[in-house]
Formats: C-alpha cells, sequence, structure tokens
C-alpha cells in the first residue's frame, strides 16, 4: 500500500528535502506519514480551486509546488488563507506535501524541464544553492567489520548521493591505544600499547541523521569506545538551482521571445537590445531575477526567468546582459507537471490528477 511516508521518500530520492533554500518550508505540510493514497492531486499553487478539485475526487494527497506555509502561524484558524486551508484539509483527512526549491534545483525538476523546453544544449547548473547541511562521518574500524558498519550506517540515513544509496570510501592504516584498568577491550589486553591495522571509512551524513547516525555506529562498531569524527561540510553547496545551456542557433533576442512565448504559452517581456544575439541562455522558474549576475558570470548572454523587477532589468541591460520575464506560472507549471508524470510512472497504483486551472482563476494569468 503507498502511504504519504512512500512519496515522501521517493521524492527525497530525486529532489532531495535537504537540498531546499534554507528556509523553505518542503516536505509534509499537513498530515501524517501513515495514511494510505490510493488518489493524488498535484499542483503548482495551493489555491482554493486546486484544493476543491482534490476534495472532489477524494484524494488522500495533494502535492504542491508552492508550500501552504511559509511562516509560522500563531493560530490555525479560519481566518487567514493558510489556516482555512490547512483546517479545509485536516477535515477530510486530506495531506499536503510540497516540493518546492528542492524541485527547482533537482535533475530533471523545474528548471531543466524549462531548460529542455527551450532546446538547450550542454546544459549544466549555475548559481547558489542552500547551505550544505551535511557533515562527513569518518570512523576507524577493524576490516572485517567494514561491511557491516557501511550497512548500518546506510540504513541510518547516511551515504546518500543523488540517486545513489550506501556511498562510501575506505582505506586501509594502522590504529594504536592503550587500553587503561577497567576498559573491556575487544581486541589486545590492559595495560599493553597496541597497533591493529584498520580501515578509514567514509560516509556523508545529513545533518539532521547525525544522532541517529552516531547511535547506528556505536551499535554496529565492535569497539567499546569507536573513533570518529564528524566533520561540518558548511561551504559544500552542491544544489546550484539554475541551468544554463546553449540554444540550437543563436537567436536574437526578440526572435528567443517568441520562441520561449511559443513553447511556454506564454508573453515574454523582454530587457536588452531587441537585436542582441543569444546564444547560451540561462533559465531560473519563477522569482529568479536576482540571479542575473550569476548567470551573466556563468558565460550567460541572457536570462529567462518568471519575475523581472524594475531594477533588475533596468542594471541587466545596462551592463550588456538581456532578461526575459517569461511570467511565474509558465516557467514553473511544466515542471510541476513533469513531477506528476514521474509519481504517476513511480506509483501506476495511485491515480494521479494534474490540476491546471482555468486562465485568470487559480493562480494562471491571461496571456492576452
Ligand atoms: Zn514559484
Amino acid at each position: 500500500m503507498v502511504t504519504v511516508a512512500s512519496v515522501l521518500e521517493w521524492i527525497n530520492r530525486i529532489a532531495p528535502w535537504r537540498s531546499a533554500y534554507e528556509g523553505d518550508p518542503v516536505g509534509l505540510q499537513v498530515g501524517s506519514k501513515d495514511s494510505p493514497v490510493r488518489k493524488a492531486l498535484v499542483s503548482l499553487d495551493r489555491s482554493d480551486s486546486a484544493a476543491s478539485r482534490a476534495a472532489e475526487i477524494g484524494a488522500e494527497l495533494w502535492v504542491t509546488h508552492h508550500p501552504l506555509f511559509f511562516r509560522p502561524l500563531a493560530r490555525l484558524s479560519p481566518d487567514t488563507e493558510e489556516g482555512r486551508l490547512a483546517l479545509f484539509l485536516a477535515q477530510r483527512g486530506m495531506s499536503l506535501v510540497s516540493a518546492h526549491t528542492n524541485w527547482d534545483a533537482a535533475r530533471g525538476g523545474v528548471n531543466d524541464t524549462l531548460a529542455e523546453l527551450l532546446g538547450l544544449r550542454d546544459v549544466r547548473a549555475f548559481g547558489p544553492s542552500g547551505p550544505s547541511n551535511e557533515s562527513k562521518l569518518v570512523v576507524f574500524v577493524p576490516e572485517a567489520n567494514v561491511e557491516g558498519l557501511i550497512d548500518a550506517l546506510a540504513a541510518a540515513g547516511c551515504g546518500e548521493i543523488g540517486l545513489y544509496r550506501r556511498c562510501a570510501f575506505f582505506g586501509a592504516g594502522t590504529g594504536t591505544f592503550q587500553a587503561l584498568e577497567g576498559s573491556n577491550p575487544t581486541v589486545g589486553q590492559v595495560g599493553r600499547v597496541e597497533k591493529l591495522p584498520e580501515i578509514r571509512l567514509e560516509m556523508l551524513v545529513p545533518n539532521e541523521r547525525l544522532e541517529r547516525a552516531i547511535g547506528a555506529l556505536r551499535h554496529a562498531h565492535p569497539y567499546e569506545e569507536p573513533a570518529y569524527d564528524v566533520i561540518p561540510l558548511g561551504d559544500r553547496k552542491p544544489w546550484p538551482i539554475g541551468r544554463i545551456g546553449q540554444l540550437t542557433e543563436p537567436l536574437r533576442l526578440e526572435d528567443l521571445a517568441r520562441l520561449a512565448n511559443r513553447v511556454l504559452g506564454t508573453r515574454c517581456s523582454t530587457w536588452g537590445s531587441s537585436d542582441r544575439a543569444v546564444r547560451r541562455l540561462a533559465v531560473v522558474g519563477g522569482s529568479g531575477d536576482d540571479l542575473w549576475q550569476d548567470a551573466q558570470r556563468a558565460g550567460a548572454d541572457a536570462l529567462l526567468t518568471g519575475e523581472v523587477r524594475q531594477h533588475h532589468g533596468l542594471s541587466a541591460s545596462e551592463s550588456g546582459f538581456a532578461l526575459l520575464s517569461a511570467g511565474h506560472y509558465a516557467t514553473e507549471n511544466p515542471g510541476t507537471r513533469r513531477l506528476c508524470e514521474l509519481l504517476a510512472d513511480r506509483f501506476p497504483e495511485v491515480e494521479w490528477e494534474f490540476f491546471e486551472p482555468d486562465p485568470g482563476e487559480g493562480g494562471r494569468p491571461v496571456e492576452w
């Protein structure tokens, strides 16, 4: 039986929750992990119209891109938009899961989908990302216990990198110690300086699983006092959100806007000379205008994003860069639809529906 927990776990594999921007409240927002899921709805926004549709089809799970709660609530009442929706869901036993900036940054997520629709080639990631919240766990262990320890640490959530699990590195060395009176050494004798061949084993661990991992380490390690280090990876930023790639042929800014209008079903506004030739294009769905300098540094001629504020449009065009504002909905809805398709492939026993509001309703603009 598919449960909310199975869906959360699978999304975590393709778009790790910990890769979300700091403070972005992704994951389970309303409901219980144990709830069974037979019918589910996916939508870009947590709009009233999407909520009504979810209730109409009897969905037990609603997956959105934009989270319902962004700030802590002091009370849950129908007087606020969030409270009203949360109560609506709770009364129907419906769970809400949001895959937001983790899905923007993920391989195959919102921004890869955008890059694909625009026909970009040699696509790579650029831009800042959430700060790393992982550490490196290093432990010294006799060779005979290495595989068992890797298994135990993997079960506790260590060693996950993208779609790979149980990732570890190990190498041989020599450990030395002198056991004191009252100790009970697994190897060697009390009072004697011992030298033993040991393996140095390294695995990544998300900080929120650190306590569990150290518990598993102590349990699986044969020594009374296992030696281990926890090294925080503070400066490591492994999840850049933007994408940059080569257009199939150089396009004038004006023609690029026409292409975007056609493939995204939108109407772009542009900043920069309409004759400007664009070869390398950066894309960031939603509100990505503040990444234009990162895009420029990464070698792009232009950045296509959802929304462009006036001051960014001005600065970018004055520095010889170009910006395209293609609409928040148009730049993020395709990637959200892709998530629904992937969920339907992965969990065929669940009836999935992608919700698209009518133009002018539910956060979807009308393009004239
Ligand atoms: Zn958005």
